[in-house]
């Protein structure tokens, strides 16, 4: 298995997002493909998962991109037949995203080892940081006041890098002219201020 720490340092250094939020979309799409496969094919699966409702609205959405009518269906009349609906107090149980949430907490922790070494830290100031959502999740759980008020100060050191580089783009009149990894900074700032929701399927 791959270090997740290392894989965080390679998703800092290789792309233009949050690194969190990428690592976490590749993971709920691997997820996503094996929960589709399971639902059509394996019926103890479809009906644990139906009997907690299916999905949140995010991840029916995935669901739905990646599926066949045919497989939503099955799925839905799967629902239903597990009549979890009868309940009193039915609520959704996501199970994606209590996968995910477990696999974002040993996310936080890792890139706290990363702001934490000097080596690593270095490379993590000069990319564009983490989205707003995970620098909260990462300040919540630092009780180092020092390394708080530093990750707040290269947050905005960096913003004000892309603010340069907006105002670079919007001097030039065709789209078309801006080079690629210019452009790749539209969708890196989107994330950067609203998570991986603004990236996913
Ligand atoms: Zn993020
Ligand atoms: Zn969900």
């Amino acid at each position: 298995m791959k270090d997740i720490k290392q894989e965080v340092i390679y998703k800092i250094e290789h792309e233009s997002g949050c690194p969190l939020c990428s690592l976490i979309l590749d993971f709920e799409f691997q997820l996503l493909s094996k929960l589709q496969l399971d639902v059509s094919n394996d019926e103890n699966v479809r009906n644990r998962i139906a009997r907690k409702g299916g999905f949140c609205d995010f991840h029916f959405r995935q669901f739905k991109k990646i599926t066949n009518g045919k497989t939503r269906i099955v799925f839905l009349k799967a629902i239903l037949d597990q009549e979890s609906y009868k309940k009193e107090d039915f609520k959704i149980d996501c199970s994606l995203c209590k996968n995910i949430e477990n696999y974002e907490k040993e996310l936080i922790e890792n890139i706290l080892r990363i702001l934490g070494d000097e080596q690593t830290l270095k490379i993590f100031e000069v990319s564009n940081g983490i989205c707003f959502d995970h620098l909260q999740k990462v300040e919540s759980i630092i009780d180092n006041e020092r390394l708080k008020k530093n990750l707040h100060a290269i947050n905005i050191k960096q913003l004000d890098r892309l603010k340069e580089d907006f105002d670079y783009m919007n001097k030039i009149d065709s789209y078309y002219e801006i080079d690629h990894s210019k452009r790749n900074l539209i969708n890196a700032l989107i994330q950067k201020l609203t998570g991986r929701k603004s990236g996913g399927l």
